[in-house]
């Protein structure tokens, strides 16, 4: 089983509350089997029993958590939280107990399953990601006017999941083959330079190609923020720095997953936005399940819940959202009552041009 890798997060978890107030389900759901610690008390019974591995109300834990991996960034002997439940999810698949949920969203997922390239020009690929980034126009539109304002041509390739949804709903052989696609459009593109807006597809490119069985050895890979950071910096894109207050949200695959804090920030300082706090704690994730790809389709209730969390936790209504993630700017925008002033990245930097 996955889960004999993480024997060592599983005794650690079992007997540990320290992070149970950063984790992002159970904020919302207040029980202790969302926390690490339950979660391991499960996998602990799971690997004494394996046929326990059959209880559903295990498998609906495992897959009820946000893996945010906010946990796993703020312990202090860094155990792999989020690694463990991966690690149970693809033991529930291939045991052959997929629920049914997952299974349908997993089928979508291969059958939307596409690549497209536009453009001809340049040595920078954008990688659009059609999940949700393709329901929101805007971003690769912001993201069109920045590179035309710095004089930079790009192709952009559009794949509706780069392998990395499929991963982490523990599908690995059909991510290993969504993955292997995208990175065969990617080298034949002959792009040196790969920019994404996801976060997700970001870390897929950037950490998954050798784990998903394909490699983009020599490729410089960014996410839009640390791309059009080095625009700023090099002075190839000026951006008129007018002052405006904002509240930017980390994204869980920025943030906890790759380590990268500071350059969104910085990019954004240059703009001229002065950044205020959010939330009540700066180590918890405020990106509503980003970190479990397509968590908005997968726990439409959970999501809900993460983003009633999020309005509550708001100074004002009328405060400006800024996120680097496409699938936090999806969730909270969808609203049913005042909706949020939430917009992303490179639609911050474009509204500086
Ligand atoms: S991830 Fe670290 S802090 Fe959280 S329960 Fe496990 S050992 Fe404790």
């Amino acid at each position: 089983m996955h889960i004999h890798d993480h024997l060592d997060t599983i005794d650690a978890c079992r007997f540990c509350f320290m992070c149970r107030h950063l984790d992002t389900t159970a904020n919302v759901t207040f029980r202790e089997a969302d926390i690490p610690r339950g979660r391991a008390l499960i996998l602990d019974r799971v690997r004494m029993n394996p046929e326990q591995l059959s209880n559903s109300d295990y498998i609906n834990t495992m897959y009820d958590c946000a893996l945010s991996a906010a946990c796993r960034q703020h312990c202090v002997s860094s155990y792999d939280e989020a690694g463990l439940v991966l690690a149970a999810r693809s033991d529930i698949v291939e045991a052959g107990l997929t629920p049914c949920d997952v299974k349908t969203l997993a089928d979508s997922l291969v059958a939307e399953f596409a690549t497209e390239m536009t453009g001809n020009a340049g040595d920078i690929l954008y990688i659009e990601t059609t999940a949700y980034q393709a329901g929101q126009p805007e971003i690769a539109a912001a993201f069109g006017k920045a590179m035309a304002a710095a004089g930079v041509a790009f192709r952009t390739l559009r794949v509706n999941d780069t392998g990395k949804a499929l991963a982490v709903l523990g599908f690995a052989d059909q991510a290993a083959e969504a993955a292997r696609q995208t990175w065969d459009a990617i080298t034949a593109s002959g792009c040196s330079t790969v920019v994404a807006s996801c976060p997700a597809t970001f870390d897929a490119i950037k950490g998954d190609s050798t784990g998903l069985g394909a490699a983009l050895d020599g490729l410089n890979i960014q996410h839009t923020s640390t791309y059009l950071l080095g625009l700023v910096t090099s002075g190839q894109l000026t951006a008129k720095a007018n002052r405006a207050e904002a509240i930017y949200i980390d994204s869980d695959f920025l943030r906890n997953y790759n380590g990268i804090t500071d350059e969104p920030r910085e990019l954004l300082g240059a703009c001229g936005y002065a950044l205020k706090p959010f939330g009540t704690n700066p180590e918890e994730s405020y990106a509503c399940g980003e970190g479990a790809v397509v968590f908005a389709r997968l726990r439409p209730r959970l999501v809900e819940l993460m983003r009633e969390r999020f309005v509550e936790l708001m100074d004002s209504p009328d405060d400006l959202i800024i996120t680097a993630s496409p699938y936090t700017r999806h969730v909270l925008s969808q609203s049913d009552g005042k909706p949020v002033r939430v917009i992303s990245i490179e639609e911050a930097v474009a509204n500086r041009l």
